[in-house]
């Protein structure tokens, strides 16, 4: 029989155009073909860029780790990874190595919390949680053998401010490496490179991304050996996105920006005007005067305070219950980073496993809201919290 190109399943190549797409085409190819094995011996020597596996690398994933890049202005590419635990997950357990010893800013992500309460002390590597505000007590908890501090900028969901410089300062005297998790904050507001940070987290998936729709992480290292290390982790442990998932995410960040000032802009008075109504005992808005951290959050934050505020009603669960029912125009929803508004209450999610008492001691109380505001119309968000908190204090 005839060999018959055409009767092959994938005989032909792209066709080529001399012009390019505006959008970034999307590449779901988990493999690359070369031509030659000498070719393929160039690729992985690095004398010849092309992509082998999508494991190791793919175009959208790229796209998204250098659009990162600059906005963080890391000195080396990043990895992107499949979500932002990913991307603590390659921190914590690829950069580390039984018998040392981690610090943990006590306010971290319930998950980063978790992992290294309980998945590093059970490879050997001990851990710490420490107030990433107190730089005396920082100091005090490094041994030798402390491989890192991981902090949060902002804490989820009290809002309180990382002494970042202070704690760089303390990781250069001390050779203990700087690890920011700069989720809540972006590179908008912050850029912890610049600030002497050693490696930079991200959970995509929020505000980045900004539509609920992908899951996604980033990291990037100052140091070339450890950026290496983190990318070789990733694809050893399978930590890699989904070309779909790194389209939809370039997608969204095109407009990040834009959605980032106008959600901070509503946040700011969403902010003040939950002050000013009654059963409201208390607002947490970093950008407002009487936040604990208010000089710290200006003086790091350069004016951008972000789009996260918590508040407090005086009342209980019936009263947490009815104002959820009243904002049912907006999602009751533990995320964060939506382009539309969404309410979170820590007592029943992010810190239910604790106990009232120690609830009541981090001020979380049945009456406490954490909000991510969203790009609805200013007025009309504020109309609707007026509406569900008179409604919480009849409950
Ligand atoms: N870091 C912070 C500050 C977060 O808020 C989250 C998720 O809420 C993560 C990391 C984890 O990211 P992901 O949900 O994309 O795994």
């Amino acid at each position: 029989m005839k060999n018959e190109k055409g009767s092959l399943i994938r005989p032909d190549a792209l066709p080529s155009s001399a012009s390019r797409p505006v959008v970034t085409p999307l590449s779901p190819s988990v493999v690359y073909a070369s031509d030659t094995p000498d070719m393929l011996d160039q690729q992985y020597e690095g004398g010849l860029h092309g992509y082998t596996y999508a494991r190791e690398g793919h175009p959208n994933a790229d796209v998204v780790a250098k659009r990162l890049d600059r906005m963080e202005g890391a000195p080396h590419m990043g990895v992107v990874t499949a979500s932002g635990m990913a991307a603590v997950s390659a921190v914590l357990l690829g950069l580390t190595t039984s018998g040392e010893h981690v610090i943990g800013g006590n306010q971290l992500y319930g998950r980063s919390l978790r992992m290294m309460n309980e998945d590093l002390p059970r490879l050997g590597i001990a851990t710490s949680m420490v107030d990433p505000g107190d730089i005396a007590a920082m100091r005090a908890a490094i041994r030798p053998e402390t491989r890192m501090i991981v902090i949060e900028v902002v804490s989820n969901p009290t809002l309180m401010v990382a002494d970042i410089k202070g704690l760089a300062a303390l990781c250069k005297e001390t050779g203990v490496l700087l690890v920011v998790d700069n989720t809540f904050t972006t590179p908008r507001a912050i850029r912890p490179f610049d600030l002497g940070a050693d490696i930079v987290i991200h959970s995509v998936t929020k505000l980045l991304a900004g539509h609920s729709d992908v899951m996604l992480g980033y990291v990037a290292a100052r140091d070339v050996a450890l950026n290496d290390r983190l990318r070789v982790f990733s694809v050893t442990a399978g930590l890699n996105p989904s070309p779909f998932d790194c389209w939809l995410a370039e997608r969204g960040m095109l407009s990040f920006d834009l959605r980032f000032d106008r959600a901070q802009a509503t946040a700011v008075q969403l902010a003040d005007h939950l002050a000013g109504l009654p059963g409201v005992t208390r607002v947490i808005y970093p950008g407002r005067a009487d936040h604990p951290d208010h000089a710290r959050a200006s003086d790091l934050l350069g004016g951008q305070f972000c789009n996260m505020l918590s508040f407090v009603i005086d009342g209980d669960r019936a009263a947490a219950n009815a104002f959820t029912r009243a904002a049912d125009g907006l999602s009751f929803a533990p995320t964060l980073g939506d382009v539309g508004t969404t309410i979170s209450h820590p007592a029943s999610s992010s810190h239910r496993a604790l106990t009232a008492e120690n609830r009541e001691a981090l001020g979380m109380t049945e009456g406490f809201f954490r909000v991510s505001v969203g790009l609805e119309d200013p007025d009309a968000l504020c109309a609707v919290f007026s509406d569900a908190v008179a409604a919480a204090i009849q409950a």
